[in-house]
Parts: C-alpha cells; sequence; structure tokens
C-alpha cells in the first residue's frame, strides 16, 4: 500500500501532474503546484462537475465570491469560536499532531486487520465464499469491528472542549507511539484555529483583520438574497460555487489529500423546513450516482453516516474513498438547517427569507449542501487509475485509466516515421481536431515507445499516420484500455473521438 501511494506521488510528478509548491526552494509544507497535465485534469474535472449540477439543473445556478470576506461573516457561521481541531505534541520528537487524527488512524489499522481476515478467508473459501455471513459470525472480526467502534465512539464523545482531556486518556491508553520515534510522551490536548489570518489595509491602526476564507459555502449564503431576487429563483433551488479555501491545518500530510491551500466544489440547495431531509436523501443518491458514472469502482466507495454532527446540521454523511492510504472523506453532504442564513441574519440585520407563494408565507430556508474537496477528487481519480498491467509475452505496461472523459490529453497524433510527409499530414488531421478536443502531436522515438508514454499520461486515443495513410486517407486508432486498433478514414475521427470521450 505505501509503495503504491509512492507510485503515485512519483508518476504524478514525472507525468507533469503535480508538483511541490515553490520546489526550487525546497518547497512549502502541503501545498503543492499543478502542472501541465494535472491543471487540465483538474479543469475537467471542475467541468464535468459544474456540468452535471449547473447545466443540467434549471434550478440550480454558480456564483463566484470572493476569497475575502468581511471579517463578521466568520463570527456568523461560528469559524471564529468552533473551527478548531484538536492538537497535541509528543515531547520527545517535538512533532506536532492532530489528537483525533492519530485516534482515528489507529482505530483505522484495527479495521485493516477486520480485512485481513476477510481477504485471507475470501482466499480459502473461494466460490463458495459469503462475506455477510463471514463477517456476522467469525468471532476474530467481530472482536475488531466492536473494538473499533468503541474507540470511535468515544472518540467522538470526547472532542467537545471540555471533554479534551479524554482525548489525552485514550491516546495513552491506546499505546499511540508518535509514528517517528516511537515514544509516547505526550503533552496535553489544545484547541487550534485553523484560518489563516490577514490585514487589509495599509496602515497599521487602520487595517482590519481579515480571515481567507476556510470553506467556500458562506460566500454562498450571504448572497442567498441576490441570487434569489435577481434570478427570481423559487425554491426548492441551489447555487453552486468552485473556488479556493485556506485551512492552516496542523498535520498536513497525505500528498494532495489535506492541503493548506485547496479547491472546493459546493452546492448549497435551499428547501421548505420540515422537508429538509427529503432531500438529504435525494442529494446523497444523486452525489453517489455521479461517482459512479466515473467508473472508478463502486467497491471503492463506502458512507459514513455521522452520529455526531456539526453545531449546524441535523444529518451528515460523507462519502468516502478508498485512497492509497485506506477509506477517507471525499465528500461530505450536510443538512445544515436554517443556522447560516440565521446567523447571518441576526449579525447583519438583514433578512434573508423567501416568501413562498403557494404556503403564504415568509421563512428561512434549510439547507442541504454537497461539497467535495476538488483536490481530492483528483487524488482519487488518479490513484484509482494508476494500473501496472502484465501483457502477453511476459512483458507489462504501466497505464492511467483515467476515465476518458477527465483525460487532460484526448488524442496523440504520431507519425510513424519523421519522413515521407507523414508529419505534415498529421500536422494537418491535429488542425482539424483541435477546436474539439486536447490533441497532442508526438515523432519522437520508435511507435511501441510512444504509445506506452501516451498509456502512461493517461491519452486515450492514439492515432497513427503511416505511408498508406497518404493514398487512402486512413489511420489507425488505438485504444488505450484495450490496445485494440482499428483502421478507419480520417473523416471519422472525430465521430469516433466523440463516442470515447463524451460526458
Ligand atoms: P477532514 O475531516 O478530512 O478535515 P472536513 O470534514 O473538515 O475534512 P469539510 O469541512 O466537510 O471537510 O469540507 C468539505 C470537503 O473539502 C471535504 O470533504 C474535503 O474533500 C475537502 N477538504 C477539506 N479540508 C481539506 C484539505 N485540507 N485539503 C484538501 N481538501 C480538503
Amino acid at each position: 500500500q505505501e509503495d503504491f501511494f509512492k507510485n503515485v506521488i512519483s508518476h504524478a510528478k514525472e507525468y507533469g501532474y503535480i508538483f511541490a509548491s515553490s520546489e526550487i526552494y525546497d518547497g512549502l509544507s502541503a501545498v503543492y503546484d499543478y502542472g501541465q497535465n494535472g491543471a487540465e485534469l483538474k479543469k475537467n474535472i471542475k467541468d464535468y462537475w459544474w456540468k452535471s449540477m449547473v447545466q443540467l439543473h434549471q434550478n440550480i445556478v454558480g456564483l463566484d465570491a470572493a476569497i475575502l470576506m468581511h471579517p463578521t461573516t466568520w463570527k456568523a457561521s461560528g469559524h471564529v469560536d468552533a473551527f478548531n481541531d484538536p492538537l497535541i505534541d509528543n515531547k520527545d520528537s517535538k512533532k506536532r499532531y492532530r489528537a483525533d487524527v492519530l485516534v482515528e488512524d489507529y482505530a483505522e489499522k484495527i479495521n485493516q486487520k477486520a480485512q485481513k481476515e476477510i481477504a485471507k478467508a475470501k482466499k480459502r473459501f473461494g466460490d463458495k465464499f459469503n462475506e455477510e455471513e463471514f463477517v456476522t459470525t467469525n468471532p476474530r472480526v467481530l472482536r475488531y469491528k466492536k473494538e473499533e467502534k468503541e474507540i470511535l465512539e468515544r472518540l467522538a464523545k470526547s472532542l467537545t472542549d471540555e471533554d479534551l482531556a479524554d482525548v489525552k486518556a485514550l491516546i495513552e491508553e491506546l499505546e499511540i507511539a508518535c509514528p517517528e520515534s516511537g515514544s509516547k510522551n505526550w503533552t496535553d490536548v489544545k484547541q487550534f484555529n485553523l484560518m489563516f489570518g490577514t490585514k487589509l489595509g495599509a496602515s497599521a491602526d487602520s487595517a482590519t483583520d481579515l480571515y481567507l476564507r476556510p470553506e467556500t459555502a458562506q460566500g454562498i449564503f450571504v448572497n442567498f438574497s441576490n441570487v434569489q431576487k435577481t434570478g427570481r429563483m423559487k425554491i426548492p433551488f441551489g447555487i453552486a460555487q468552485i473556488g479556493k479555501a485556506f485551512r492552516n491545518e496542523i498535520v498536513a500530510r497525505q500528498f494532495i489529500f489535506r492541503q493548506r491551500e485547496f479547491e472546493q466544489m459546493e452546492m448549497q440547495f435551499f428547501v421548505r423546513p420540515g422537508e429538509e431531509l427529503k432531500w438529504f436523501e435525494h442529494w446523497k443518491e444523486t452525489r453517489q450516482n455521479w461517482h459512479a458514472s466515473l467508473g472508478l469502482g463502486e467497491e471503492n466507495y463506502r458512507f459514513h453516516d455521522h452520529e455526531k454532527m456539526a453545531h449546524y446540521a441535523n444529518a451528515a454523511t460523507d462519502i468516502e474513498f478508498n485512497f492509497p492510504f485506506g477509506f477517507k472523506e471525499l465528500e461530505g453532504i450536510h443538512s445544515r438547517t436554517d443556522f447560516d442564513l440565521k446567523a447571518h441574519e441576526e449579525h447583519s440585520g438583514k433578512k434573508l427569507r423567501f416568501y413562498d407563494p403557494e404556503m403564504k408565507e415568509n421563512y428561512v430556508p434549510y439547507v442541504i449542501e454537497t461539497s467535495i474537496g476538488l483536490d481530492r477528487m483528483f487524488l482519487a481519480v488518479f490513484s484509482a487509475s494508476l494500473k501496472e498491467e502484465e501483457l502477453e509475452g511476459g512483458t507489462s505496461r504501466t497505464v492511467l485509466k483515467l476515465p476518458a472523459v477527465l483525460a487532460p490529453t484526448k488524442v496523440a497524433v504520431l507519425p510513424l516515421v519523421k519522413k515521407d510527409g507523414l508529419p505534415e499530414l498529421a500536422h494537418e488531421i491535429i488542425e482539424e481536431l483541435k477546436w474539439d478536443f486536447r490533441v497532442q502531436y508526438d515523432e519522437k522515438d520508435a511507435i511501441g515507445r510512444r504509445y506506452r508514454r501516451q498509456d502512461a499520461a493517461g491519452t486515450p486515443l492514439c492515432i497513427t499516420v503511416d505511408h498508406d495513410s497518404l493514398e487512402d486517407k486512413k489511420v489507425t486508432v488505438r485504444f488505450r484500455d484495450s490496445m485494440e486498433q482499428k483502421r478507419v478514414a480520417i473523416t471519422e475521427l472525430k465521430e469516433i473521438i466523440q463516442q470515447e470521450v463524451d460526458f
């Protein structure tokens, strides 16, 4: 697992997907830059989300709010007082950790033990294996599951300010060692606010303290009435936004999974009070279908319903993904009640209400939120697509099987040789295709090597131009996943590519 994760990181660098930020200065912790291919993949994920959330819904519209907001926003939203993570230091190694993450990692280790037992039994019993029966009867698996559940329940209970001492006790009781040094010498657990502060204005006296937004959602809430009135939106309706958010994460690790600067794709859906749980279920299912449509493997997803809710929610679930380091949160779906709009009403003195003509009533709408980290989605797509395949004849290939709709380059056009007019014909084809698809030209090395290079970069189609092409106006199309090759007329190319890469 660890080796695979290392492969993911080095592959992302080697193929121009992700670089450490300011790498020539040795990088900046937990900040990353997206390279030539990464920028395209990221943009394609955004487009795929935007199209399905906004373009396909008559009652969902977009927004692009500023990163800097009036400071009272964060007072109203609760972030000034409650956007904290529990921090613990190891006295010997002088390293800092998130106390809850330490405990969760421990629980995950126990879960992995259970998974190992299941995998072993699967191997042993073959076709006769009944997983459901096994996990509900095998004493070892039952014990692991119970232990994991108890630890997480205790953690959930003791995350309030007053109970932080219990978290420390839990860490000590579980004998969680500081991963680097093995030492178990911990400080008390403290709350740490995650917002990045900055200042507006030049002079020290008149400067206003601001925060870089820690989530995009509040930009939507403060614009609720602007959008509702100017867009003449009727409830139920949604506002969607993609944008940067900043969090001064205590432990920033796991590559782009937990960064200090990242992007969110959020949609806040405003509904009648009392109808929120129906819509919560609706969005759970809709978001699940969105993920399924990308074909990253159903087994890589699971829902984690929250028993302990954030202060603003009355129902919450995480969509977790099987990242190279285990199942972790990819997307959150929350029923946020009328908490945010009401809080902004109170702090601003402005009404944030909707007059419902059917009910003949003015009310503060309830909100269902779907919030997915763009960078986490990137990591999910990238890591689930990276495969090492054994081929006939004892060879192997590295292939990045990105969903074609998301692939940075859709087509590579390759002249078989660098002479005899083949490059010219290849460029003519590119001129035709470039209006609809991102196309790349490559003439260096033998054709087999070029195919492998495109496989590893994630390009779903290669078009090879050979000597016959000059006569019969046909080319060879090679498909990345099946490695199948087809001879087709140049005039058919557009349709063939379209079929492969369509939304
Ligand atoms: P976590 O518990 O992993 O810190 P969270 O519950 O704080 O995440 P939310 O506040 O619900 O996350 O944010 C919504 C989404 O934003 C998350 O599901 C995740 O995909 C993304 N996200 C949150 N924090 C980060 C981060 N530091 N780096 C990258 N993506 C993030």
